[in-house]
């Protein structure tokens, strides 16, 4: 398989060279030549194989021979090594958890499949690889996790300084050894600006060999695949689900509707956003308009500019009517995020985090308009990572799962720097 650039302007490249890269040279996005295609068969037997065969397959295609199957084989039994569960919450209303991993979010299952390929790349350079990625709460922990102790890797993680939970800015900061933390006195989307200057800075990637971990990078978007193949295999109605997705940048529902392309059977996707909607907009007036990022209590989801966006457009060749007739967008004010957790909690006996209640609004809109269709939220993180927002809401305390309480016991260690490229730049070449 071979990625070209979204922006057009520079050279094919294959998975080991994409997944290196992180951005192409041009600045652009890369994106697949071609979209595999599985047989209806092969779908309609998901469920006669193990996770590891289905997520082999579906990877496989998008690696093409950069990795040997054995190397790969593991690579992808190690990146799921956790339950992902589909569970029943309402009628027609079905949950899959994706919080089982060791972060604690959906982002594990990307971070520790691009970790083990780009492990495997180094082997063959000579030549240390930084990753550089900012985060808006949950890429960074997951990164950090899935990088520590990789040969050949340093990470550098810039997040927004007082825009994080607690329990994520431990997750990021607390590892110590190849991973360095930039606390960053501004926003995610300066944090973003920031990473995506440095890797437009010729200068500086002559001197250090830089790579992104964003889910701009093929080795994290394309795994993600994997949650839609689960969430099928386990699906026992006969039409087709409607998969509700907390959205930030677009990752994750990107990969979706990929997934959906490739021959996985998906009645809707719905974007579920929080107050940072610009993709909303965009459906409504044709016009994309970036805005700047406000904060939220889902804060793994504020984005002004989502990367990934562009992805979903070249997926149907930036016919907006074709997207539209798989693809819409619903919006969740905070105070109806709260709203729907204490809801499904007293009614369901259901704990959400703040993104999977803004998913499972999204999922009501939908059915009050379709009450025949049967819907997925994909919960993307565990409620104790957002136990400063949940525990008040229901008025109990969350159980702290081990790992947690470990992280939290830890010194946190991050260098405090202003929201300015040069900050990042002096920062990188005195490291
Ligand atoms: C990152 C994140 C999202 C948004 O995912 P995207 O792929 O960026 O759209 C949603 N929920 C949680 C908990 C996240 O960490």
């Amino acid at each position: 398989m071979n990625y070209y650039s979204l922006n057009k302007q520079s050279p094919i490249a294959d998975f080991r060279q994409a997944t290196i890269d992180g951005q192409a040279p041009d600045g652009g996005l890369y994106f697949p030549e071609k979209i595999p295609q599985h047989s209806a068969q092969w779908i309609k037997d998901l469920n006669k194989y193990s996770r590891a065969e289905i997520a082999f397959k579906v990877i496989s295609s998008f690696t093409g021979n950069t990795i040997p199957e054995d190397i790969l084989w593991s690579i992808v039994n190690e990146t799921i090594d956790f339950p992902i569960p589909l569970i029943k919450v309402d009628k027609g209303i079905y949950i899959l958890e994706l919080f089982h991993g060791p972060t604690l979010a959906f982002k594990d299952v990307g971070a520790r499949f691009m970790s083990r390929c780009l492990g495997y790349f180094a082997k063959e350079k000579s030549e240390k690889i930084t990753v550089l990625v900012a985060t808006s709460g949950d890429t960074g922990g997951a990164v950090a996790s899935g990088f520590h102790n990789v040969d050949g890797v340093n990470v550098v993680i810039l997040y927004p300084s007082g825009k994080v939970s607690t329990v994520q800015e431990k997750q990021l900061t607390t590892f110590g050894g190849n991973i360095q933390a930039l606390e960053v006195k501004g926003n995610f989307d300066d944090c973003q600006k920031m990473v995506k200057e440095a890797f437009r800075d010729k200068e500086l990637k002559e001197k250090i060999f830089l790579t992104s971990a964003n889910s701009i990078n093929v080795a994290r978007w394309l795994p993600q695949q994997f949650y839609y193949f689960f969430a099928l295999q386990q699906w026992k109605q006969k039409e087709a689900p409607v998969f509700s997705v907390p959205s930030g940048n677009f990752g994750n529902i990107c990969a979706g509707i990929m997934a959906w392309k490739t021959g996985l059977p998906v009645k809707h996707f719905i974007a579920a956003c929080n107050r940072n909607d610009v993709v909303s907009d965009y459906l409504h007036t044709g016009i994309y308009q970036p805005k700047t990022a406000v904060p939220t209590i889902s804060n793994a989801m504020d984005v002004g500019n989502p990367s990934n966006f562009s992805r979903i457009l070249e997926l149907f060749h930036n016919n907006t009517d074709q997207l539209k007739d798989i693809f819409s967008s619903y919006t969740t004010s905070d105070d109806r995020t709260r709203e729907v957790i204490l809801d499904v909690y007293q009614n369901d006996d259901y704990l959400l985090d703040p993104h999977g209640a803004v998913g499972y609004d999204a999922l009501l809109n939908w059915l009050s308009m379709n009450p025949n269709d049967s819907g997925i939220v994909l919960e993307t993180a565990h409620p104790i990572k957002f136990l400063d927002t949940v525990e008040p809401l229901i008025q109990e305390q969350i159980e702290i799962p081990e790992n947690i309480r470990n992280t939290m016991s830890k010194q946190k260690e991050s260098i405090l720097i202003g929201n300015n490229y040069e900050a990042l730049r002096s920062f990188l070449l005195g490291n």
